[in-house]
């Protein structure tokens, strides 16, 4: 067998692209600087993965983000950028960012989720007047590059689909009218392989995972009909990844495509579509090391499958799930991980090790003889990370520990006589501005420079100067500002136990944003008060209601590296159970509204309604509720979502029985807000009311209209009014002056009713 990647990361091992592209933007580095870093980066990541892949991509290097490419390359760039008249790559920027100068302001293109991972796309917008066409030769280029340094690829790009299913439709026209400008641009790229004397290409069709409907199975066929009639003695690799392709295999059979690409790690059901399917006469491009986690592959489990696929297909390649875009680079750089830990792990260049030894034992006749194989077996026996005291609490969960001892009605009519807060509460979502100096001093501290008390003081002194300020504006329910919290995420996962950090494990988040995801090891514990303290201390400085700021379990979990070896339910309990004991802390000291915020909860909804349930709101739900089921029918329970689109699921979210929920609110909201009232939705809301991701300070007269209309909608008993985010990545200033306006026009409101 032959083995395959469907893509490597960009960004560099020490985020060297970050930091290059970032330089440009400042006009520190000029074009020339940028392609030479961009460069040398393509030329290491081959180096690194040859010799050990026989099946390499190129064009899988990108500038920002490899979605946003397809526009350069087709001549999808909207009027608004062609008319700034900058060149290139400018323009490319321009797109990815906006671009301001002077009385100039142009938006950037919207991002999104790319499926259900954390890296972000950027939403190409088709114009009715697009003349799509191949325009770019970033591809080509990339291609003859490696070529050049001795390494035969197979240049990747994603596929017609795909990008008529995530780009957005501007004007009138829709998918149909642009359906043959799009198969003669593909058609014209494919020819210019060709004549290059490329041997494989690979379209990238990840959309064809979700849910399809009739109208999106011919489109697929139609498209795909035409274009492989254009392909010549090239051989096109159809890619798919992050789900299976059960809504279209037999059109896919049917299709002149030479290689499929499918993910045996979270297509549940590819395996049964090709052992049980008509015998497969194309090369099977087979996804079994997990392009999305972090764990080592367990070699015995793909080997079998291996061997099962290629009872009934013509040649099977052993591949990544998907891109390895998604893991940090390299063991190599983690000298603070201990060798018992690393030896579990593989990021994308141990990964390549492990695609050279799946192939090498594909080949071996003596499985139990060969020491790379008993090695990787030693490593699925047992390991060192259960805690026997969650363990316990595990197996003692009852109904009762996920039910509230009070329905939401009653509970509402006691908050209400004990807050006895006005029409209209105001409040934040949690996070006042992180500073350069409170970023220094952290860093500081965790060096050592700054000692504990010093650090703790500075700390108390901003909850200080913060209640002051939101006593000052008039705020309705305060809260403490997080100042403790580099990241929601990781500031409680170090506080946890169960958890492990990598000092380089950085992954593209979007553009030259990275993240460095936690690891989840094993047992989840809380053994000491994560924010107890400085909620505490916020709350003795006034008289008003302080909320106590908590992360929730599935927005913990969505946001690191998950365990294999058990279910995302178990680790969401283990989680809650946790997030449970905080929230009896802070009820104990005296805090009786606590925000358990599920940012990432609608983000991870599996790609497929089928699985919605049962493979995810249902367990996520649980975690939720039982981490507020033993709190007292006076304490109130928020929870804050980034996403409003749940219009979807209203019914599930109002189950998670918190009191109130605020969340993002935009332009196309008011659907939602309709819905909210039509469904009778349970939960008091809060629809952000301004937009924190930018500094502008929204006048007081928007803001009344704003509200307004959210009241038209939903009426006044259950609104709270609040901005639609956390404000850590705002400055004072903005910060301070929203909020006034945000207090005197709900106070205008509230006069004239
Ligand atoms: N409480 C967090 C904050 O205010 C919520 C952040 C988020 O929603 N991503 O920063
Ligand atoms: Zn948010």
């Amino acid at each position: 067998m032959k083995n395959a990647t469907i893509g490597y990361p960009r960004i560099g091992e020490f985020r060297e692209l970050k930091f290059a592209v970032e330089k440009y933007f400042k006009g520190e580095n000029s074009q020339e600087d940028l392609e030479a870093v961009a460069n040398g980066l393509k030329e290491k990541h081959w180096a690194s993965q040859k010799g050990k892949v026989d099946y390499i991509s190129s064009n899988d290097f990108s500038f920002y983000d490899n979605f946003l490419d397809l526009a350069i390359l087709f001549n999808l760039i909207p009027r608004r950028y062609q008319e700034l008249d900058l060149c290139e790559l400018d323009t490319y920027f321009a797109m990815a960012r906006g671009y301001q100068s002077g009385e100039c302001d142009v938006k950037a293109l919207a991002m999104k989720k790319w499926f259900d991972t954390n890296y972000h796309y950027q939403v190409i917008e088709i114009e009715d007047d697009a003349n799509i066409c191949l325009r770019g030769s970033k591809p080509f280029d990339e291609y003859l590059a490696a070529r050049k340094s001795g390494i035969e690829t197979k240049p990747m790009i994603i596929g017609p689909f795909t990008l008529f299913k995530l780009a957005r439709f501007t004007g009138e026209k829709s998918v149909d009218h642009f359906v043959e400008q799009t198969v003669k641009a593909y058609g014209e790229m494919l020819e210019r392989f060709e004549t290059l004397g490329c041997v494989w290409v690979q379209l990238d069709e990840p959309a064809l995972v979700k849910d399809l409907a009739g109208d999106d199975i011919e489109l697929f066929k139609s498209v795909y009909e035409k274009l492989l009639e254009r392909k010549g003695c090239l051989k096109i690799l159809l890619q798919t990844y992050f789900d299976d392709v059960r809504d279209c295999y037999d059109q896919i059979l049917e299709l002149d495509f030479d290689g499929l690409g499918l993910d045996f790690v979270a297509g549940s059901k590819n395996r049964e579509l090709v052992i049980n399917g008509p015998y497969l006469d194309k090369t099977l491009f087979a996804g079994v090391v997990n392009g999305k986690n972090i764990w080592k592959n367990n070699y015995n489990t793909s080997l079998k499958l291996l061997k099962e696929l290629e009872a009934n297909c013509k040649e099977v390649v052993i591949s990544t799930s998907c891109s390895l875009l998604h893991v940090p680079y390299t063991l190599a750089n983690e000298p603070g991980l201990k060798e018992g830990y690393k030896r579990h792990f593989a990021f994308a260049k141990e990964k390549l090790d492990e695609l050279l030894e799946l192939k090498q034992l594909s080949a071996s006749g003596d499985l139990g003889n060969e020491p790379g194989y008993r090695k990787n077996k030693e490593l699925f026996g047992k390991r060192d990370c259960v805690n026997e005291r969650v363990q316990a609490e595990m197996n003692n969960l009852a109904p009762a520990d996920f039910r509230r001892g009070d329905d939401f009605d009653f509970r509402a009519h006691c908050q209400k006589k004990y807050f006895n807060l006005p029409l209209l509460p105001t409040t934040t979502i949690g996070s006042f501005p992180q500073t350069g100096e409170l970023k220094r001093m952290r860093s500081l501290y965790r060096k050592g420079k700054v000692k504990q008390p010093e650090y703790e003081g500075y700390i108390q002194g901003l909850i200080r100067q913060w209640i002051e300020i939101q006593e000052d504006i008039g705020l309705d329910v305060l809260v403490h500002g997080e100042f403790e919290r580099n990241d929601m995420v990781e500031y409680f996962g170090a506080n946890l136990e169960g958890y492990l950090f990598s000092c380089n494990g950085w992954v593209q988040s979007y553009g030259t944003r990275a993240v460095k995801p936690p690891i989840i090891w094993g047992d989840v514990a809380w053994v000491r008060p994560l924010s107890c303290k400085w909620i505490s201390y916020a709350q003795s400085l006034s008289a008003k209601p302080v909320k106590g700021m908590l992360t929730g379990p599935v927005t913990m979990l969505n946001w690191s590296f998950p365990r294999e070896d058990i279910t995302s339910k178990e680790m969401a309990l283990q989680l809650a159970l946790a997030i449970r004991q905080e929230v009896d802390c802070l009820e104990k000291q005296g805090i009786k509204i606590i925000q358990i915020d599920e940012a990432a909860l609608r983000e991870k909804l599996p790609l497929k309604k089928s699985r919605w349930h049962d493979d995810y709101l249902d367990w996520a739900i649980e975690a939720f509720r039982l981490c507020h089921s033993r709190v007292a029918a006076t304490t109130q329970i928020h929870t804050h979502m980034c996403y409003s689109e749940f219009g979807d699921i209203l019914p599930e979210i109002d189950a998670m029985d918190a009191d109130v929920i605020t969340f993002e609110a935009s332009r196309s909201d008011m659907e939602l807000l309709k819905k909210l009232r039509e469904e009778q939705f349970k939960t008091a809301i809060g629809p952000g009311i301004y937009d924190i991701h930018s500094p502008r300070i929204p006048p007081v007269d928007e803001l009344a209209l704003a509200i307004n209309k959210i009241k038209e909608e939903v009426g006044l008993e259950k609104l709270w009014i609040n901005p639609d985010c956390g404000l850590k990545t705002r400055g004072e200033t903005e910060t301070v002056a929203s909020l006034k306006n945000m207090v005197q026009t709900t106070r205008e409101t509230r006069k004239n009713m």
